[in-house]
């Protein structure tokens, strides 16, 4: 007898063992895990997916356009010698006091004021956010 070929009463015990209902029980137990893995695998990325999406990109934008606004300011908005909130002398960051970020028209300036260190971490409308 060649190996790998069974004889007609050797392949009716095997597929007895087969189909037998400990044998189901484990293979739809496994097929079972193997879905539950598949889930959490797609869920794992969809979590990672939108991570990626929330956190770095826009982070990194929002980051670089703060600052170079704030430049923008500085270079267009006379820098006064003390705070316009607190009227300390110190070093004055160019503060969105409105929220809106406008840089344009003529009345922009009222948007923005030059404030001290503490007096811009209290009044800034982002920084207020996170
Ligand atoms: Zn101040």
């Amino acid at each position: 007898m060649p190996r790998g070929i069974l004889t007609k009463e050797q392949y009716e015990r095997q597929l007895r063992r087969i189909r037998s209902p400990e044998n189901r029980k484990k293979l739809s137990e496994s097929s079972k895990r193997m879905w539950q893995t598949k889930d959490m695998t797609e869920r794992n990325k969809k979590i990672s997916e939108s991570k990626k999406g929330h956190k770095h990109p826009s982070w990194k934008g929002d980051k670089v356009d703060y600052a170079s606004l704030h430049e923008w300011i500085r270079n267009n908005l006379p820098i006064p010698k003390k705070c316009q909130n607190c009227g300390k002398e110190k070093r004055l960051d160019a503060a969105c006091i409105t929220g809106n970020y406008i840089r344009t028209g003529d009345n922009w300036q009222l948007n923005w004021k030059y404030l001290c260190r503490s007096c811009h971490m209290k009044s800034d409308p982002k920084r207020l956010k996170t």
